[in-house]
């Protein structure tokens, strides 16, 4: 029997996953109270808000994301992201920040999803996980488009050495539309850390937060009935 595994980190408000990039606001639209009104006797519901930039937590880069004329999220055949042989390449960040095609040659990598554990994931909701993150070369994506992957995965910050503005990580693979994950969770060694759950709360309150959006040091979340300031 086939198992699932959960690659994806539980998504809070106002938790800050890429810096300058606005935290997810999280928050009741119809609050389970106020829908009392609006039903029958007993009948109720809750129906939740959910506002952030796509990039957020695990996630998938669709080639739209680099390129104007690439095939956004909807236009990507699922058989390309889902099901598919997976194979892990473990890169320890101990050994150094950037993976080199060293790291994939004389592996079968056609038409599987590629995993790249590079341990990076265990800084997750830390300060550390912004600084120093392990990336592949350019030359490892080449290697990863000539030898045929389908799906390019990490457990890092950035696919990409991000200390200057080139990607060609993000170029290479998603020219050749081979999307790529960020799946913080999934490599932790030690397992995904504890989370709270979502808070719930008016989205009034939740709008107040967006206005220090481009706040750094990261945004902290609004505690409950907050009215954040003016
Ligand atoms: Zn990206």
């Amino acid at each position: 029997m086939s198992r699932l595994i959960d690659l994806s980190h539980t998504v809070e408000h106002g938790m800050v996953t890429y810096r300058g990039l606005p935290a997810p606001l999280i928050c009741d639209f119809l609050s389970r109270e106020d829908s009392r009104r609006l039903y029958a006797t007993g009948t109720e519901f809750h129906i939740g808000k959910i506002e952030m930039v796509a990039n957020t937590g695990t996630y998938l880069d669709s080639p739209f994301h680099r390129y104007a004329d690439g095939k956004d999220l909807s236009q990507l055949p699922l058989e390309s992201v889902a099901d598919l042989d997976a194979i892990v390449v473990r890169a320890p960040d101990e050994s150094g920040r950037s993976i080199d095609a060293g790291a994939f040659r004389g592996l079968d990598l056609r038409g599987k999803a590629v995993l790249v554990h590079t341990g990076w994931s265990r800084h997750w909701r830390t300060d550390q996980y912004f600084e120093g993150h392990s990336f592949l070369t350019a030359e490892a994506a080449a290697l990863l488009r000539d030898q045929g992957a389908a799906l390019v995965g990490i457990d890092s910050l950035n696919i990409d050495d991000n200390s200057s503005g080139e990607r060609p990580v993000h170029s290479t693979l998603l020219r050749h539309d081979i999307p790529r994950g960020a799946t913080p969770r999934w490599a932790s060694p030690r397992g995904a850390p504890a989370l709270p759950r979502p808070q719930h709360e008016p989205c009034r309150a939740a709008r107040s937060n967006e206005r220090n959006k481009d706040s750094d040091p990261p945004l902290t979340p609004l505690r409950n009935g907050s009215k954040g300031s003016q």
